[in-house]
């Protein structure tokens, strides 16, 4: 990503609010609250603070470790005994801020939740321009493991760029031979995510998808005026970033969006993301940062407390 101080200065400014939509939405998920309330203020918080939502709030719930977010007719409400994992991005001009951290309302599942911000955490101890992805890799596998637990092999952390949320570069939660020679090289903008679980460590489709995104391929397909309306306003709002029929409500009735949608998908316009369960219905735990590695330092942009 071509980094000029204004695109800097935006990085920053994104992971700023980030944190503190983090913080609000880890603060509101409680007993008897709901995913569809937790995620609608999350979103409207973002705009209030001068941003936009980089993709749906994330309230992956126990056994789900990514990817749940309310639908058009679903949701999700806390009885009080649940893993609650808060994923939330946000983006300033396209400059994106993606961060997550995890909440025990069980009152016995600490230590789920210690091994995978403790990796977070040895992450921002060794953090430095041009680290090998492996190390990163090895690092969080050994602190999940030292807590007992086993890593998500099958979710990774990703760089970023510009209105791009997985810009190519996969960051694996154990060390995988494969990105021994790859280096994160300074201008790299990354997000590292450890999942941590008491199951086999792999997840699976689950199934239900709310979140898709544009993939840039309109192709030369007929489509209805109100598929092509549906999809003018996709593309118009959120470029290629991820996105949720439940933000299509603000302007089209449910019919036309879940008509649009499933014609979308069914002809490769928009790809989706299925919920992901662990495979064994192990809980999972994660937390998340996003870093910003410059020449000869590396800001943790969604970190207040790591600078
Ligand atoms: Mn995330
Ligand atoms: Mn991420």
């Amino acid at each position: 990503m071509a980094l000029d101080e204004e695109a800097v200065e935006k990085i920053i400014k994104a992971g700023e609010i980030g944190a503190r939509v983090r913080e609000l939405a880890t603060s509101l998920v409680k007993p008897g609250a709901s995913a569809r309330e937790v995620c609608s203020r999350v979103e409207e918080y973002t705009l209030e603070l001068g941003a936009k939502p980089a993709f749906p709030c994330n309230f992956s719930v126990n056994e789900v470790a990514a990817h749940y977010t309310p639908g058009l007719d679903d949701d999700v409400r806390l009885t009080g005994v649940e893993v609650v994992k808060i994923d939330v991005g946000v983006h300033v001009d396209g400059y994106i801020a993606d961060t997550a951290a995890t909440v025990d309302l069980s009152g016995v599942n600490g230590p789920l939740l210690d091994a995978a911000r403790s990796a977070l955490e040895q992450v921002v101890r060794i953090m430095k321009p041009n680290i090998r992805v492996y190390d990163i890799g090895k690092a969080v596998e050994a602190a999940i493991k030292k807590h007992g637990y086993r890593p998500v092999r099958n979710l990774t952390g990703h760089t970023i760029g510009r209105w791009i949320i997985h810009a190519g570069t996969q960051i694996p939660n154990y060390p995988d031979r494969t990105t021994f020679h790859k280096r994160l090289r300074p201008g790299t903008l990354v997000a590292v995510e450890p999942f941590a679980t008491n199951g086999r460590g792999l997840v699976r489709d689950g199934g239900v998808v709310n979140i898709y995104s544009y993939t840039g391929k309109r192709g030369r397909y007929k489509l209805s005026p109100e598929e092509e309306e549906v999809l003018e306003y996709i593309v118009e709002n959120y470029k290629t970033l991820p996105f949720t029929p439940r933000w299509l409500l603000e302007r089209f009735d449910k019919e036309t969006i879940t008509q649009a949608i499933r014609t979308l998908t069914a002809k490769g316009i928009i790809y989706p993301y299925p919920i992901l369960v662990e495979a064994s219905k192990g809980l999972v735990s994660q937390f998340e940062h996003t870093f910003l590695i410059l020449e000869d330092r590396v800001i943790v942009t969604t970190c207040r407390d790591c600078q």
